[in-house]
């Protein structure tokens, strides 16, 4: 009875967890192995199986494994955060970028500082430059607050940072 071997042992995990019989053309069998339940469930939890399915059909075949490891990426954090899912993370990361931003300004801020002394000393003048020097950097500080927070905090527009 060659081609007609019982698949319940081979059904990909949407089809056990869906309970239906799962085919050899299955769209689901090539993205979630039989070991693989607890990844379908996530996904079927968030999205649902049709979306899902909806989602695989308009995207090519070759970025189809891409497609599902970010559904399941997305819906994983989207259960451990059902407020803002993915962008929770997304916003962290941002906000992360901003104070190593920041960190970076102050160090080039007291660098300039520091260099601008070292030129003064070699020069044998007493000046005030390198104190202003750091005052145009803190000045950039508080455009970056503004620019790149709202009033929550949130991220709003890097495009408006002044990166160097
Ligand atoms: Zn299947």
């Amino acid at each position: 009875m060659k081609g007609q071997e019982p698949r319940s042992s081979s059904s990909c995990a949407a089809c056990k967890f869906l309970k239906r019989r799962c085919t050899p053309n299955c769209q689901f069998a090539p993205y979630f192995r039989a070991d693989e339940l607890k990844k379908f469930a996530k996904v079927h939890k968030v999205f649902g199986a049709s979306n899902v399915s909806k989602i695989l059909n308009e995207v090519p075949e070759e970025q189809r494994e891409d497609t599902v490891n970010s559904l399941v990426y997305e819906a994983d954090v989207r259960l451990r955060d059902p407020v803002y899912g993915c962008i929770g993370a997304i916003a962290s990361l941002q906000r992360k970028m901003v104070e190593l931003q920041h960190d970076l300004l102050v160090a080039r801020a007291h660098l300039a500082h520091y260099a601008a002394r070292n030129t003064l000393f070699m020069d044998d003048q007493l000046s005030t430059a390198g104190f202003a020097e750091l005052q145009v950097c803190n000045g950039l500080f508080e455009n970056l607050n503004q620019n790149s927070l709202d009033q929550s905090g949130s991220f709003i527009e890097f495009s408006q940072v002044p990166f160097p």
